[in-house]
């Protein structure tokens, strides 16, 4: 389970990432709405956790832009205790629940759980590109019928691919869409992952979905 944090107040973001390590889940952070919204845009989470008041782009602008993008993942919003506007604005624009500052990890920890209970809204669940199809819902791909293992971050890597299909991704955005991307600083990381991924859903068919643009980064045609 993956767990996207959108909180600008460092102490905040630090406790609800660690409690949330500690609980199994993996966790990205994003310190201000713009680029809180890119992850969520970029990246399949299982709940977002967003604070409405940000830097850059508010949480409820952040929040209707990805529903407008069609994210359906779950929207736990984090809400001053006088932003009672805030609270009904955020549920009637898709947040799916709301929690007022200050909280208790346990609270947080409840809500969520509560919201990942709940079944996604099933759209857009195939990325499709030639004959390679990637099923989000039941987290499968195939290509030409045949079914392909990938591991988890192969996975994350290839949906990224497909959601920008003909653009190029530098090393940089895709170490920072894909990996908790503080704890890399080494986007060697990258070519051995697209290496991975080129002998799984490339090589064995035809044709080449994966091309490098050198210099630059990685682009999967369609
Ligand atoms: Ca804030």
């Amino acid at each position: 389970m993956k767990i996207l944090v959108v909180e600008d107040e460092a102490g905040v973001a630090q406790f609800i990432e660690q409690g949330l390590r500690e609980s199994g889940y993996a966790v990205d952070v994003a310190r201000d709405g713009i680029e809180g919204r890119d992850y969520a845009l970029a990246i399949r989470y299982d709940a977002i956790v967003l604070d409405i008041m940000l830097p850059r782009m508010n949480g409820l602008e952040v929040l209707n832009e990805i529903r407008d993008q069609r994210v359906k993942t779950p929207v736990l919003l984090l809400t001053a205790r006088d932003g009672i506007d805030d609270r009904v604005r955020g549920l009637d624009t898709g947040a799916d629940d709301y929690l007022v500052k200050p909280f208790a990890f346990s609270e947080l920890l409840a809500r969520l759980r509560a919201l990942l209970r709940r079944p996604p809204l099933q759209a857009d669940t195939v990325l499709r590109a030639a004959n390679l199809e990637m099923d989000l819902a039941k987290r499968e791909v195939h290509r030409a019928d045949q079914p392909i293992e990938l591991s988890p971050r192969e996975f994350s890597l290839l949906e990224l691919l497909l959601r920008h299909p003909n653009q190029v991704l530098s090393r940089t955005q895709i170490i920072e869409r894909v990996w908790n991307f503080d704890f890399y600083s080494d986007t060697n990381v990258v070519d051995v992952y697209i290496g991975y991924l080129r002998r799984k859903i490339d090589e064995p068919f035809d044709p080449p979905l994966i091309q490098t643009v050198r210099g630059v980064g990685y682009k999967l045609v369609r």
